[in-house]
């Protein structure tokens, strides 16, 4: 084990462990989550059914999985505590500005993880010789949470993410599936006492209970999952939240403790840094596709992306702005109606800019 911790320091990676497969305590709660349909149109979600807990069943072979983690706060954050999330609360009460989940301001962390476990794997098969093995990062059928946290790496808080101690929530998870039985880590316990600043925060209310998300009203759902129309009733909750939602981690007290990447690929890119939303509704569809490039943004397309903005877009507009800004974005939404691009997402993407403009007051 040391050798592997050496190892997975020097790929970025900040903590290891290592998991049984028996997982069997945590199917009732995965079937009933299902079955109250909390997985919204996560299909994937479902269609694994009991394999995604039963990781010998989705790989055949496997006895342990080496958990891992790997932080991603922008290093360019300043450094003093509680700094950063000063600086995001304020973006959010800014309507102008757009809000990016803060892990998807840089590379698209599957990449990145997927290649770093490999090579992992790798030199954990010089030291011992060839194993059966297969990696995972955010992957639907594997239940990563319960596997990091039966192996210590944490323990569920109450929005379902994983928290550390030393870390708080601000990281990565993935996970090697392995043949060999690797000697197990300690779980971890939770600490989540009688806090639920997490559940009182959520704009949505989707922390329904404790460990327990309605997808279907969670922003990062609404943003990045659903490809269709966002339900109207959720729209104004959602304030400036154009990619994911960071409140239930921005409220929570671990996030004190939370680390900067180690790794570049997590820097900001420049057109992520300051965003504002109509700088954003500027971009066309190929500007979209350079500037995303690389990009977790880039999987959700043009369509939702313009979607998600107009939705911010109106929720600026119903609040208090600055004349020149209220003519610019009602200018803006406009403009895209009068022209809209040909194709079955012009209908969707209209929807949303209709709704947002019936949003602005006119005089
Ligand atoms: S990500 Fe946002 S919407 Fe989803 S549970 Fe957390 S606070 Fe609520
Ligand atoms: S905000 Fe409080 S309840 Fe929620 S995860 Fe953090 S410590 Fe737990």
């Amino acid at each position: 084990m040391a050798s592997l911790r050496q190892w997975a320091t020097e790929l970025g990676f900040s903590q290891i462990g290592v998991a049984d497969v028996d997982l069997s305590s945590a199917e009732a709660p995965l079937m009933d989550w299902l079955a109250r349909g909390f997985h919204g149109e996560m299909h994937y979600m479902a269609s694994h059914g009991l394999k995604r807990a039963r990781p010998a069943e989705l790989v055949p072979g496997t006895v342990r999985v080496i958990t891992a983690r790997m932080d991603y706060l922008p290093a360019s954050l300043p450094p003093l505590p509680g700094e950063w999330q000063r600086i995001e609360w304020d973006r959010l009460h800014r309507p102008t500005a757009a809000a990016v989940s803060m892990y998807a301001r840089g590379r698209d962390y599957h990449k990145v993880l997927r290649a770093r476990l490999q090579k992992l794997a790798d030199k954990l098969a010089e030291l011992i010789g060839p194993f059966g093995h297969r990696v995972f990062t955010d992957s639907a059928p594997v239940l990563e949470v319960e596997l990091a946290s039966r192996s210590g790496l944490g323990w569920r808080g109450k929005h379902t993410l994983l928290l550390s101690r030393e870390a708080g929530s601000a990281f990565f998870l993935g996970e090697i599936f392995v043949d060999i039985a690797l000697p197990l880590t300690e779980a971890e316990t939770a600490h989540c006492g009688s806090c639920q600043a997490c559940i009182d925060v959520c704009p949505t209310q989707a922390i329904v209970g404790e460990r327990l998300v309605d997808a279907r009203r969670c922003i990062s759902y609404l943003t990045i999952e659903q490809a269709g129309p966002i339900p109207p009733e959720l729209r104004p909750l959602m304030g400036n939240r154009i990619y994911g939602c960071d409140d239930c981690q921005l409220i929570c007290p671990w996030n004190k403790f939370a680390r900067r990447a180690v790794l570049p690929d997590f820097d900001v890119r420049p057109a992520l840094a300051n965003p504002d939303l109509l700088q954003l509704w500027s971009w066309d569809e190929a500007t979209f596709l350079r500037l995303t490039e690389g990009s977790p943004i880039r999987r959700i397309g043009f369509a939702s992306w313009q979607r998600n903005i107009a939705v911010a877009m109106g929720n600026a507009l119903r609040g208090q702005l600055d004349g020149a800004v209220r003519v610019a974005m009602r200018d803006a939404l406009s403009a895209w109606l009068s022209t809209p691009p040909a194709g079955t997402d012009a209908a969707l993407v209209g929807e949303h800019v209709e709704w947002a403009l019936a949003q602005a007051p006119t005089a």
